[in-house]
């Protein structure tokens, strides 16, 4: 059986386990615990290959100096980074902890820079309180070789099962390419 990990990083409330939820549930349910730490597992087929999905939920990070965790950046097989349309701080935020994968990563794993990534703006629902444009997210994404998507943990699930989707595809490829 083919194994995925995955590991949500982004400043504390960008929206990080609303979009991990929404996924797993299809629901959106509002509060979500920020003091610990959560390991999920869910089991899928995708393009007729079963496989075992574990994603990492770490406790919520420090939107100032944020410092990524170096044992699960080892672990993972691809990172959904995500921040939210409306707080530019939490934008920069996603942009240092991208440096920091590939930092780490290169160190680590003896040059695989290329990790899958996908950068996540979400709640695209405030549109009206819009602090980063599309454009910005998208040209950030291209500058590290992400997949980009906007998205609403609040109001859609397609958006964010196709961006776990193309993810977990890019897992495969890249490793396939290994
Ligand atoms: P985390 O710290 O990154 O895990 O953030 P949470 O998932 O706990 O979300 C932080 C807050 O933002 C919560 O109050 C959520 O209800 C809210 N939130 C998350 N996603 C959305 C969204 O797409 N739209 C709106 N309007 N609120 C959201
Ligand atoms: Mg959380």
């Amino acid at each position: 059986m083919n194994e995925v990990k995955l590991v949500l990083l982004g400043s504390e409330g960008a929206g990080k386990s609303a979009v991990l939820v929404r996924f797993l549930t299809k629901r959106f349910i509002g509060e979500y615990a920020s003091n610990t730490s959560s390991l999920y597992q869910k089991r899928l087929s995708i393009d007729g290959r079963q496989l075992n999905l574990e994603i990492f939920d770490p406790c919520s990070q420090n939107m100032e100096n944020i410092c990524i965790l170096e044992e699960p950046v080892d672990w993972a097989d691809g990172f959904v980074v995500v921040y939210t349309i409306n707080d530019r701080v939490s934008f920069l935020c996603a942009e240092n902890i991208l440096h920091q994968i590939r930092a780490r990563r290169r160190e680590a794993c003896k040059g695989d820079v290329d990790v899958p990534i996908c950068l996540v703006g979400n709640k695209q629902d405030l549109c009206h309180s819009r602090q980063v444009s599309e454009e910005e997210g998208r040209s950030l994404a291209l500058e590290h070789k992400c997949i980009f998507q906007e998205v609403s943990a609040a109001e859609n699930y397609l958006d964010i099962a196709n961006l776990f989707t193309r993810l977990i595809r890019h897992v495969m490829e890249h490793r396939s390419e290994r």
